[in-house]
């Protein structure tokens, strides 16, 4: 069975054009709860350990230092199949692919400045979640 939660990230560039309230409002508007959230500036250190797995990467200079740029909201969604759920309403990296209607069409600015971020599996989701939040910062609605 699918996982019940997604971790998401709105990015320095929504956080700066004040787009956490349109972001959240379709969040919510596509049946997910958050069960948890913060508005937080990321150090290098937590930046670069979030996006590890893109360490030899040529853009990994350029997404550390844009991720420690400005605030950043991180939130725990859930939904039954959240991950693929929440990354089908984020639309694909390159926001000039992306689907009408998803979060990185109508917010994002570039491939490095997408706006949002979500887990791509349920072990992650599990990870990231971990990474950000205790157990007692969430309320969830599938979790005792
Ligand atoms: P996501 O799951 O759609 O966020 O994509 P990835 O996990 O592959 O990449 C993580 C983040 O790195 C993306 O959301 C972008 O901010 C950035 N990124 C990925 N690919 C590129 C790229 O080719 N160029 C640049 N400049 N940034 C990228």
């Amino acid at each position: 069975m699918a996982g019940t939660k997604t971790l998401t990230i709105i990015k320095p560039d929504a956080v700066r054009k004040e787009n956490i309230g349109p972001i959240l409002e379709k969040i919510n508007g596509n049946g997910f709860h958050i069960a948890a959230l913060k508005l937080i500036h990321l150090n290098r250190g937590q930046a670069e350990r979030f996006y590890a797995v893109h360490r030899d990467k040529f853009f990994f200079e350029g997404l550390v230092n844009f991720m420690t740029s400005g605030q950043v909201v991180v939130a725990i969604l859930e939904k039954e199949n959240a991950v693929a759920d929440y990354r089908r309403l984020m639309g694909t990296t390159d926001p000039a692919k992306a689907e009408e209607g998803t979060l990185r069409k109508l917010f994002a600015e570039s491939m490095e400045r997408n706006a949002v971020h979500g887990s791509d599996s349920d072990e992650n989701a599990e990870t990231e979640c971990d990474f950000f939040f205790a157990r007692s910062e969430r309320f969830s609605n599938f979790e005792g």
